[in-house]
């Protein structure tokens, strides 16, 4: 789909179209961001989302190979685990040692005390080394096999079914097109941080000046829906890598290294930034010859908004991306540092080193195809046989005449840069946040029932009330867990009082 990031105009934004959703897909990264996230969840009206809150339903999702204690779970049934030293790329190792040698503390656990450091990543890895998507590990075959769960995948959810206030289904298009009715005495909606707002606004319950301009009927005003979209805004720097600094094992996780550091900007908490330390920029034979650092705002503050302009529409994604001014001046920073990393005596060896971003262009690289095999082919010999000439050869047809050194002595070309390149990292979230009874904006109660209509619940992303300082699929597993658990824990008290609806979802 089509997403505005910063200032420019629309570029791609990839999201997962399959059971499962973005676990089924995305790069394994597991970990859950800093206690004052939650802690903030709760001061901004989430009753019961507190770091105490959330920690235990953090532990009984995982089994940490390498780590216990009070922060890591042991019997949960995702497996994380962090790459063997063997394992460990030749650059990843290096880039650490000179962050180490640059005052970043080499340290062990990601996903133990909230320090600053460098970490070898924590990865959501089974025993056997495969994906644990929540389509395979929550829907085991015992799961699948119980007599009232019923799968319908290839199906496209069009809108709900109210009557007056209260949800009782929803119109759901087959493979054919052909529409069929569900009813439901409970919807759950965990459609991601893009759809399940579009969801309600088709259905008439968001901002209603917002759904009448769309030319739908407002049910009921919710001024939130679609508001408050959280991203973690990106840009990255690579560099050259020489033979003895590419990847040994083509299997192993590309993502090997995480860099946390704060950016002492006033006000804002610790362990603010993020880099990604990338053995390889890609999976093919350009992505091998490229280490990079992947940065990202990890506290960032920009908000946009999801909107529908028309019922039959895909949803309009404007993140708004560096519109908090202090998201843009620390990825600015992050640059500088990553700069200073990556030209340091210590990796002499590599470079050049170059800027560069997650951009449309970056991905036709990746796409399948013989012809685009051939000019990856072309590329990576002219890349390995340029000696002096690889400077000019990365900056006339990677970064199209942008170098480095240009952007650290011009503020104002740095600037320009990282607002023209800015990216995300896939982890949209915030546009039915949870709040308190009294706040307008918010789209669920803490949990997570859609303010003002009954029979409807959210669990996924866009419930969140601020984006955590994580990849977001452990802290969007865990709201799932809690609010189904909220959910079947109001079940068995109606059904002991005997106040149970006669239909079941
Ligand atoms: C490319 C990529 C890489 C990522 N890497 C990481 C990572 O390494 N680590 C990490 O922690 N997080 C990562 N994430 C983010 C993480 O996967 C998401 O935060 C998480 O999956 C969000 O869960 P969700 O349930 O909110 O939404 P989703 O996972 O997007 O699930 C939504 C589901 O709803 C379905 N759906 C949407 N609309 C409809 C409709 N109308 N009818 C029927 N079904 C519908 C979708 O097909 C999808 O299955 C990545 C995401 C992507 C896309």
């Amino acid at each position: 789909m089509q997403a505005r990031y910063g200032e420019g105009p629309p570029r791609r934004y990839e999201q997962a179209r399959i059971l499962g959703g973005g676990s089924a897909i995305n790069a394994l990264l597991s970990n859950r961001g800093s206690p004052a996230d939650y802690d903030e969840w709760a001061a901004l009206g989430a009753a019961g989302w507190a770091w105490d809150d959330v920690l235990p339903w953090f532990r009984r999702i995982e089994t940490d190979r390498d780590f216990d204690g009070p922060l890591h779970g042991k019997d949960g049934p995702l497996k994380i685990r962090r790459p063997d030293a063997a394992a460990l790329s030749p650059f990843v190792a290096r880039v650490r040692e000179v962050l180490a040698g640059q005052g970043h503390p080499v340290r062990a656990d990601q996903n133990g005390e909230w320090l600053d450091g460098t970490f070898p990543s924590a990865v959501g890895q089974s025993d056997a080394g495969t994906r644990q998507p929540t389509s395979l590990t929550w829907l085991t075959a015992a799961v699948r096999a119980r007599p009232n769960l019923r799968i319908l995948t290839g199906h496209q959810a069009m809108r709900l079914i109210l009557d007056g206030r209260r949800v009782t289904g929803a119109d759901i298009a087959g493979p054919s097109g052909a529409v069929q009715r569900i009813a439901a005495a409970r919807t759950v909606l965990s459609m991601g941080a893009i759809h399940s707002p579009a969801m309600l606004l088709r259905s008439g319950i968001g901002p209603a000046g917002g759904l009448r301009a769309a030319g739908i009927a407002p049910v009921h005003d919710l001024p939130g829906v679609g508001a408050n979209l959280m991203e973690h805004p990106s840009i990255a720097i690579g560099a050259y890598l020489p033979p003895a600094l590419r990847v040994r094992d083509e299997d192993e996780h590309h993502e090997q290294g995480v860099w946390r550091w704060s950016s002492g900007l006033p006000g804002i908490p610790a362990g603010d930034m993020h880099g990604s330390i990338l053995s390889r920029s890609g999976w093919h034979s350009v992505g091998r010859r490229i280490g990079s650092i992947f940065f990202w705002v990890n506290k960032s503050y920009s908000r946009g908004r999801v909107t529908l302009t028309h019922p039959n529409d895909a949803p309009r994604i404007d993140f708004a991306m560096l519109s908090d001014r202090r998201d843009l001046d620390r990825l600015k920073q992050a640059l500088r540092m990553g700069a200073a990393a990556l030209t340091d005596p210590r990796l002499s060896d590599c470079g050049p080193v170059f800027p560069t971003s997650y951009t449309p262009r970056v991905a036709r690289v990746a796409a399948p195809g013989r012809w685009n095999a051939i000019q990856r082919g072309t590329l990576s010999a002219a890349l390995d046989a340029a000696g002096p000439l690889r400077a000019a050869l990365i900056h006339g047809l990677v970064t199209q005449g942008v170098t480095l050194r240009a952007l650290l002595a011009d503020d104002a070309a740095l600037e320009a840069f990282v607002q023209a390149n800015v990216g995300g990292t896939w982890h949209a979230s915030g546009t039915c946040r949870m709040g308190a009874g009294g706040d307008l904006w918010a789209g669920t109660g803490p949990d997570g029932a859609v303010r003002g209509v009954t029979g409807l619940s959210i669990a996924d992303a866009s419930v969140m009330p601020s984006i955590p300082c994580a990849n977001t699929n452990l802290p969007t597993i865990m709201v799932a867990e809690r609010i189904a658990a909220m959910i079947a824990s109001a079940l068995r008290q109606a059904e002991g009082s005997g106040d149970m609806p006669s239909e079941r979802c």
